[in-house]
């Protein structure tokens, strides 16, 4: 049977709708493998260097800009993130699906590089809803929280470019949908169908 490679996620939406407990509970399957991005955002508590994300400065971000070591990075409130190429690439090689958690502006970079990618939308039950799970999570100031919902209502324009959208009301029910996604693009005809004929040809030749 040939090896066939991992898929590439990219789950977007909103800062404050779930990404982050969603994927946590997606990389729960052992096939499952998050993309640590790069960002010169200082790290929250309880936030380690290599796990969360990859915490450097503006100087170390732009050498590897230069370096074109990212499949895409974007600013992001007033900070640099990215997702390292080469990582993400051997991960994907090695069978494994690789969940990226970008923003919109990510996203789209993606779609345009590697127009296979799943794209998933994540969106909160509504505006007021997503203010009030900002301003719960402690982490930001009301400045910040005013930015993050300008920022909603901008990135939910691109919706359209998005495959799925699932609405996080219920986290059970939203990470349910997610994995019933995946499941179904694990099951989605490949581009290269030969082997899979190969296969049911060879047996029945007895070979
Ligand atoms: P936070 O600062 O709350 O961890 O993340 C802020 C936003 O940046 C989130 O929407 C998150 O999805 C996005 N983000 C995290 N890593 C990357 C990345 O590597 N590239 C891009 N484009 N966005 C990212």
């Amino acid at each position: 049977m040939s090896h066939s490679k991992g898929r590439l996620y990219v789950i977007s939406g909103p800062s404050g709708t779930g990404k982050g407990t969603i994927c946590g509970e997606i990389l729960k399957d052992i096939r499952n493998e998050f993309s640590v991005s790069m960002t010169t955002r200082e790290p929250r508590e309880g936030e380690v260097h290599g796990r969360e994300y990859f915490f450097v400065t503006h100087e170390e971000f732009e050498v590897n800009i230069g370096r074109n070591n990212f499949l895409e990075y974007a600013t992001v409130f007033d900070n640099y993130y990215g997702t390292p190429k080469d990582i993400v690439l051997k991960k994907l090689e090695k069978g494994r699906n690789v969940i990226l958690d970008i923003d919109v502006q990510g996203g789209l970079q993606v779609k345009a590089a590697m127009p296979e990618a799943v794209m998933i939308f994540l969106l909160p039950p509504s505006l007021t809803e997503l203010r009030k799970r900002l301003e719960n999570r402690g982490t930001e100031t009301p400045e910040k929280i005013e930015k993050r919902l300008s920022k909603a209502v901008d990135e939910i324009k691109f919706i359209g470019e998005y495959d799925y959208m699932v609405v996080n009301e219920n986290l059970e029910e939203a990470v349910a949908t997610v994995r019933s996604i995946m499941t179904a693009e694990a099951a989605r005809i490949p581009d290269k169908v030969l082997p899979i004929i190969r296969k049911y040809e060879q047996e029945q030749k007895g070979e």
